[in-house]
């Protein structure tokens, strides 16, 4: 089947139109000549879905991954995320599709030094290799972090830049809040803040990773427990900047609890703590 093929079978992906496109983008704005600014061809560099993309997701509906799309949990400037369900026994799970637009991927490159692996290809004139390297990355990383006791999706299935993963929120579809979103009892917050720089430790030691984009952003507040995600751009412990990153998300962490007036240990003992 062709890439073309696949409007035809799009009604049975149910995604509203406006979940297609990114709002307020601009061809201009992606450095792209004036010429491509009309109305088609923006509507093809915006898409967030495109031919391709629809075609892989039918693939997995074909193939029974998921047997519905339902709405977008996240659009964001790196990828979109979305809820799908499978009918029998029912389980939900969280969709994210990487885009390919260019800009999203500008300033990943740091992350990608010193990665034998995932220097080897990446190729910035390439956003679609570039794409499906990091959602490559993403699974491998969840993968080893999810053998740990430390909380984070279960990966379940890739295909190019779409990777399939648990759901995290409530069984009617809601997902769980971001931390920086999240209502929890204050009194909660000394023994999460501990809970996380454990689980750091354990990523440090057991997974050898670094997140390298901690905060309270990309942690989920789900079943009374932070939940880690967004490892894709995580480098391992002997990556050249590894323990800067490491030294920035100890910085976030800290800063994000000592608002919640958590006594935050120094940064320098959390540093050693996690290392040592
Ligand atoms: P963005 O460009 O939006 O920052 P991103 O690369 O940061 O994309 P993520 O942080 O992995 O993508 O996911 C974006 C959002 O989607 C998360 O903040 C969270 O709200 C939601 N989300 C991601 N994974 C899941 C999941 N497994 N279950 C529920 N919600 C999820
Ligand atoms: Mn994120």
């Amino acid at each position: 089947m062709s890439a073309d093929d696949v409007s035809k079978y799009m009604d049975k992906l149910k995604i509203s139109d406006s979940d297609f496109y990114r709002k307020g983008t601009r061809a201009s704005k992606m450095g792209l000549p004036n010429s491509t600014t009309d109305k088609s061809q923006r509507a093809t560099q915006d898409q967030v879905l495109d031919p391709r993309t629809r075609m892989i997701l039918f693939r997995m509906l074909n193939k029974g991954v998921f047997d519905d799309i339902k709405g977008c949990i996240s659009t964001g400037k790196e990828a979109n995320v979305y809820r799908a369900l499978i009918e029998e026994p029912e389980q939900q799970l969280a969709v994210k599709v990487y885009k390919t637009a260019i800009l999203a991927f500008k300033d990943r490159e740091r992350y990608v030094v010193g990665e034998h692996r995932f220097r080897f290809g990446y190729s910035k004139s390439n956003p679609r290799k570039m794409v499906k390297l990091w959602a490559e990355k993403e699974t491998r990383n969840l993968k080893r972090i999810f053998k740990t006791d430390i909380p984070v999706p279960k990966p379940l299935h890739l295909n190019k830049h779409v990777l399939v993963m648990e759901f995290l929120g409530t069984s009617e579809g809601y997902p769980s809040p971001k931390l920086k979103d999240a209502i929890i009892d204050p009194q909660k917050y000394p023994q999460l803040y501990n809970q996380l720089l454990a689980y750091m430790r354990i990523m440090y030691q057991e997974c050898r990773l670094v997140h390298s984009d901690l905060s309270e952003y990309n942690i989920l507040y789900h079943e009374e427990k932070l939940w880690i995600i967004d490892v894709s751009q995580s480098v391992e412990h002997d990556h050249p900047m590894s323990l800067e990153f490491l030294r920035m998300d100890i910085k976030n962490v800290n800063d994000y609890f000592r608002k919640r007036d958590v006594e935050v240990f120094g940064e320098r003992q959390i540093f050693m703590f996690i290392t040592e």
